[in-house]
Parts: structure tokens; C-alpha cells; sequence
């Protein structure tokens, strides 16, 4: 059997069973007939003389449930406590953008890291190079050499460290520095697929949004966690010690209901959304870089039409030699 991707081993089953990418979105599951001489170590030279197996979609397979190697891509350090019970269950190596120095120049990623390794999660070769200012003024100049740079490095780790799974920022229109990321992901995975040959799973989840807002078309793919008491205690105890971001959670905590982060959502992400137009219209950066241009914070408006499009695009063709 030709190997097209990285193996994975289905656990808690009484039968084991090796899940095999073949294409986008499609597995092959083949059952063993005996698993008494079989460890995962030796899988690629056992020879299985008779097996069953059967194709199965991505909505039929539990990626929590399977032995994949995860990576977790956000812009800014605090997006981690949104999937903080996934960090426990996948420990991912985790690619930080900036160091959330914000509009206040005060970096916060140090609260990042503990939460990292109170997780068993750990701190990726990518981890806060830039600062929040530094990315917006290469936005705004168009420096797209830059970015290209970054997507460059995320793919040679995605490559390097054989990630099956990423999960980061989705597109909401929010924060320009999240939809690049989202841009940036995008096209890492894309160009790993094509360079490789290896399916890789690429979703997201909200950062302002309920968690459970699917963007895409495909929410019947969504993963779903729910936590348990003790798992939320520990995600709410990590929200609390997160000083620099106490504002943020209470706001969203009362705009959205402590419930709903009791359940924790990864969407199957559309690699090529938001490069044509943004879901939503105009968006809230634009917005807000308005009001903060009128109070003398920020000199100038990054805007998607102007700005971040003509980047994303520039990323997808990087990746894919064209627009589609
Ligand atoms: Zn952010």
C-alpha cells in the first residue's frame, strides 16, 4: 500500500484501525485483523494480509480521537485561552505573530507562555517577532516581502515538524493582524498540500464571535469539546490569570454568557475565503481605525480594499500560482 500521508492510529477501540488521508477531506479506515503483534512504531513494514476497511468523509472522522500532530497559529498571545481544553488535549506547538504589544506598546506574551506550559502545549519557532505597530505600518507600506517571509517560515515548520492539524484566528473582520493570520494559514497549508503531497486538516474559531459561529459552509465538520467542571475551572483559573487581558474577557463573558465557552469549537476553514471580498461588508477595523484616527491614536485607516486584499492575494498566489 502506497503511504500518502502520516498514519494515524484510532485509540480506545477494541479493533485498532489505521486512518489514512487520501484526499482532501477523505479518509481510508482500514481495521486490523489482530492487533497482538502490531505497535505503532512498527505500522509501515506490517504486512496485513486480509483487512476490511471502508472510505469515510471528513464529518465521520474524530480528529480528537486520533494520534495527529497539531499546531495552533494565532496572531496575538490571549487567543490560546478560547481553545484553552484543545491545548490540553492536542498539545500543539503553538506560532504567535506578534507579542500583543497593542496600540500601548506593553508586550503580553509571557502570560502566553505560562499558559503553554501549563498545558503541555509549547512555544513554536514563530513566537511574537513582531510588535502590533511593526505590523501595521508593513500593512499600510505594503511591504508584502514581509508576510511573504513569514508564510516562508510557517510552511517550512508545517513541513519540518510533519503537522497534520492546524487550527488559528478566523476571518471576522475584526482585527486586520487576525485576518492575515487566517490569510497566512491559508496559504501555508495550501502550499505544504501541494509541496508534500500530505492532506492537512485547516480549521478556525472565532475570537469575537460565539464559538460555535461556523463561517464556512461546512459546520456539519466542526469539532465540538464540551468541557467538563474540572476542565473549565482550569480554563476559567487560566482567563483569570491573564492580567493584561482581564478588560477583554469580561466584556466578552458578558456579551456572550460564560455557557457558551464551556464548549469549545474548531471549524473546518475555506482556504480561499475572504480573497475576492470579506464576508459581512465593510469591516469593523475599518470602523474603528476611523474613530481612532479622529482621536489622534493611529495617523492613517488600514482598509480591506486597499490593504489587506491585495496582501491576501498576493499570499494565495504565492501559494497556489494563482488567484483560484
Ligand atoms: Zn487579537
Amino acid at each position: 500500500m502506497e503511504r500518502l500521508g502520516r498514519f494515524g492510529l484510532r485509540s480506545n477501540q477494541d479493533r485498532p484501525t489505521i486512518c489514512v488521508p487520501i484526499v482532501k477531506d477523505y479518509w481510508v479506515i482500514i481495521e486490523l485483523p489482530s492487533c497482538s503483534s502490531v505497535s505503532v512504531g512498527s505500522l509501515e513494514s506490517v504486512v496485513i494480509r486480509k483487512f476490511y476497511f471502508q472510505v469515510c468523509s471528513a464529518e465521520m472522522i474524530d480528529p480528537l480521537n486520533l494520534p495527529f500532530k497539531s499546531a495552533l497559529i494565532i496572531a496575538h498571545p490571549g487567543h490560546e485561552l478560547r481553545v484553552h481544553h484543545w491545548l490540553e488535549m492536542a498539545r500543539p506547538i503553538v506560532l504567535v505573530l506578534t507579542d500583543g504589544s497593542g496600540s500601548v506598546n506593553k508586550p503580553r506574551l509571557a502570560s502566553t507562555t505560562s499558559i503553554l506550559k501549563a498545558t503541555g502545549a509549547r512555544c513554536g519557532q514563530i513566537y511574537g517577532s513582531f510588535s502590533d505597530a511593526r505590523v501595521y505600518s508593513a500593512l499600510l507600506d505594503q511591504e508584502v516581502s514581509v508576510f511573504q517571509q513569514v508564510l516562508d517560515s510557517m510552511t517550512s515548520f508545517l513541513i519540518q515538524e510533519e503537522i497534520d492539524l492546524v487550527a488559528g484566528d478566523s476571518l471576522e473582520g475584526y482585527n486586520p493582524t487576525h485576518d492575515i493570520c487566517r490569510y497566512l494559514i491559508n496559504a501555508a497549508v495550501e502550499l505544504v498540500q501541494r509541496k508534500t503531497g500530505r492532506v492537512m486538516l485547516n480549521y478556525d474559531f472565532p475570537l469575537v464571535g460565539l464559538p460555535s459561529r461556523c463561517l464556512g459552509a461546512q459546520r456539519g465538520a466542526s469539532i465540538r469539546l464540551p468541557l467538563d467542571e474540572t476542565a473549565w475551572q482550569r480554563k476559567w483559573n487560566a482567563a483569570q490569570g491573564y492580567p493584561e487581558l482581564a478588560v477583554e474577557i469580561e466584556k466578552a463573558v458578558a456579551t456572550l454568557g460564560k455557557e457558551e465557552f464551556k464548549v469549545e469549537w474548531l471549524h473546518p476553514a475555506d482556504g480561499a475565503a475572504g480573497l475576492a471580498d470579506l464576508p459581512g461588508g465593510t469591516p469593523f477595523y475599518e470602523q474603528h481605525g476611523e474613530r481612532r484616527c479622529q482621536e489622534g491614536v493611529y495617523e492613517e485607516v488600514i482598509r480591506y480594499q486597499q490593504h489587506v486584499k491585495p496582501l491576501a492575494q498576493a499570499l494565495w498566489r504565492r501559494a497556489t500560482g494563482s488567484l483560484r
